[in-house]
This record gives structure tokens, C-alpha cells and sequence, in this order.
């Protein structure tokens, strides 16, 4: 007996060894959080650090999960309603568009299908985090290729990367966080390729382009979207892929069943009845990213990048730029520092007044 009791593992035995060696993925913190730290009220707050629609949901959105009554049933496995209606919003097939909770979850769907462990996923970093920290919990390698100056992809080096344990390539477009697009001849290139290429199109409402109809042409591609960055939705949870079919019915059958909670689906209902009221928000957000980089150009100690997205990157030039966002937190103005990107800031696009405040508040807080 004694013997026996001696044998049993501890509970960090049990535990995956690279999943306790594994660094957490670090999120942006909740308003709330950051208000409490830096003693301001949560209202006062300019969250310019997750590129959040500042103009929040249509109104239709509240009303219409007010009015909801039935959230006791569970949500349909199938996602029939909400496929029809993202079939009808983006013009693809519902047969070939899945719903996830949030695209991050199509992210982890789409690696599950496919990635054994010592398999490879290729992204090209400075990009979104999710591509490795997902590629880690599958046990798979998650190989960097960087991109050249200027943030252009090099697609040379992708292909050069490729061995026969390759099976993803994860390319943003708009990519976060640089802002800057691929173009389709470099995504058809990668598709020839023969790798399943998956195209982030988070931001896809904001841009001048997309490389979508393509998935009528080639059958390893994939493109996901989410209603969390044009439509508001963040908080809510929804995020679409448009998939060949071959690799649709994979993804379906390992889902978990009620991945889209009701309350999820109404408010896409909801948004899409009152589309130009959105579109509108996302119309005025373009618009203020002009006149955001515009202004930063004028500073001659910031760098600001062209962007396609609803947020610009800037570069501090001479150093300093952790020191600069926390001069900003102090004025009650939160952006984006990455641990990667040492010298560089993400400023989400917001309404006109933030891009006041945080001018004025650059222009106070100069870091020399
Ligand atoms: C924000 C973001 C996502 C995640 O969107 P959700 O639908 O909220 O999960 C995915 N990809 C990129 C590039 C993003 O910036």
C-alpha cells in the first residue's frame, strides 16, 4: 500500500511537460483593470490597444437580444442560420462557411485537423500571435520566416522553409500588427505550393482588397473573418472561415457542438439588418486613420506605417517607446507594445477626439 501511494504521480507529473514550459499568450487587459491601476475612471479610458470598433455595435444589437427569448434552448450544432446569413453578407456558398467563437477558434480548429505533433505551420512574423501559441498547444513547430524591410512578405523564404513536414502557411491580410496587405499574386504563389495556405482577413471590412475569390479557384485555401474588429462584436464572439469543402466537413465534424452561443447569432441577425448603420462606423474609422497618420507623420520622432487596417504602427524613432506608452497610460491613453517589436507602438484608429487626445498627449509625453 505504501509502496503504491509513493508511486503516484504528482498533479504537475500529469501535466503535458511542454505545456508547463510553455509561456502564456499575453492578451490586452480589461478597462476595468487598467482604470484600477492607473487610478482613472473606466469611462475616461482611451482603449486604442485591441483595435475594438470605438463605436461599438448597432443599436439593433441590444434591442434585438433584449427582445430574444430563447436562450434555454441550446444553439444549433449546424450553425444553419448564421451560415446563411455570413453566406449572404460575404457572397460564398453557406456550405462552405463555418462560425467560430471568434475566428482565434477557427485558428485551433483548422491546426487541430491538420497538425500531428512535429508537423510544421510557417508564418512570417511581425504577425498575429496566435499562429505560434496555437501551433505550440498542437505540439507542432512553428516556423518563422521574417519578412523583409519594410514588412513586405518574402515569399522566396516562405518557400525555401518548406520540408516535408510542412503543412500550414498563416498569412494576415491586412497583417496585424503592421497594417500592410499581401498581394494575390503572392497568394497564389504560396498556393502552389500544394501547403494548405490560410489567409486572416480580420480586417478585411478596412481594406482595399481581399484575395477571398480565390477559394473558388484553388482547394487549400482558406480565409477567415470575425465581426470583432468592423462590426463591434468583439465581446460577443464571432468570427467566420470560408473553406474548400474538402476541408470544411473536417473541421465541422471536430468542433465542439455549441461553439456559437445564441446571444452570438442574434447579433449578427441583428448587425446585418442594420448594415449601413455599421458600414458607417467603419466608413469613419477609414476615414480617421487618414487623418491619424497624417498627424503622426508631422512628429518628428514617430514613424507611422501606411495601413489597411484600423490601426497604425508606428515606429519611436531613437528608442524609448515603452517609456512613451507609459507616459500615455498615465494621460489615460492605451496602446499596443509588443516584446518583439521593441521600438514600435500600435495605435488603434478611434474617433475623432481620441486622435486629439493622443496628440496632444505625444506631444506632452515626448520620451527624451
Ligand atoms: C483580432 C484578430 C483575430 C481574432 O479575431 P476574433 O474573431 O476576435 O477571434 C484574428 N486574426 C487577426 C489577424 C486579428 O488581428
Amino acid at each position: 500500500m505504501k509502496i503504491e501511494l509513493e508511486l503516484t504521480p504528482t498533479v504537475e507529473e500529469l501535466i503535458r511537460p511542454d505545456i508547463e514550459g510553455m509561456d502564456e499568450y499575453t492578451p490586452i487587459e480589461p478597462v476595468e483593470v487598467l482604470a484600477a491601476r492607473f487610478g482613472i475612471h473606466p469611462e475616461a479610458v482611451i482603449k486604442l490597444d485591441a483595435n475594438e470598433n470605438p463605436y461599438g455595435p448597432s443599436p439593433r444589437v441590444a434591442q434585438a437580444l433584449a427582445r430574444y427569448d430563447g436562450y434555454h434552448i441550446y444553439p444549433d450544432p449546424m450553425q444553419r442560420e448564421l451560415r446563411s446569413l455570413l453566406a449572404h453578407y460575404s457572397g460564398y456558398h453557406r456550405d462552405r462557411i463555418i462560425a467560430g467563437n471568434g475566428s482565434d477558434e477557427l485558428i485551433d480548429l483548422i491546426m487541430r485537423v491538420f497538425l500531428q505533433p512535429g508537423d510544421e505551420v510557417i508564418s512570417s512574423p511581425p504577425t498575429f500571435g496566435m499562429y505560434r501559441f496555437n501551433a505550440e498547444v498542437c505540439m507542432a513547430r512553428a516556423v518563422s520566416v521574417p519578412r523583409k524591410a519594410g514588412f513586405a512578405l518574402d515569399v522566396e523564404a516562405i518557400e525555401r522553409a518548406i520540408t516535408p513536414r510542412s503543412k500550414l502557411i498563416f498569412l494576415a491580410s491586412p497583417n496585424n500588427p503592421t497594417g500592410n496587405m499581401v498581394s494575390n499574386a503572392d497568394v497564389v504563389r504560396l498556393l502552389r505550393t500544394g501547403l494548405v495556405v490560410v489567409l486572416d482577413e480580420a480586417y478585411y471590412e478596412f481594406a482595399d482588397g481581399t484575395a477571398a475569390p480565390l477559394v473558388r479557384e484553388f482547394n487549400n485555401l482558406i480565409v477567415l473573418r470575425t465581426f470583432s474588429k468592423w462590426a463591434g462584436l468583439a465581446g460577443l464572439r464571432v468570427g467566420y472561415g470560408i473553406f474548400p469543402r474538402e476541408i470544411g466537413q473536417h473541421v465541422m465534424k471536430i468542433k465542439p457542438p455549441y461553439n456559437i452561443n445564441v446571444a452570438a447569432t442574434v447579433a449578427v441577425r441583428a448587425t446585418l439588418a442594420d448594415l449601413g448603420t455599421v458600414q458607417q462606423t467603419v466608413r469613419l474609422l477609414r476615414h480617421e486613420r487618414g487623418r491619424l497618420y497624417r498627424q503622426l507623420r508631422k512628429l518628428n520622432f514617430i514613424q507611422p506605417y501606411p495601413s489597411q487596417a484600423n490601426f497604425i504602427l508606428c515606429k519611436v524613432l531613437l528608442g524609448g517607446a515603452s517609456q512613451l506608452k507609459r507616459n500615455l497610460e498615465r494621460r489615460g491613453i492605451f496602446v499596443r507594445h509588443f516584446g518583439y517589436l521593441p521600438d514600435y507602438l500600435r495605435i488603434s484608429v478611434g474617433k475623432p477626439e481620441h486622435t486629439d487626445r493622443l496628440m496632444a498627449a505625444l506631444l506632452q509625453s515626448l520620451p527624451y
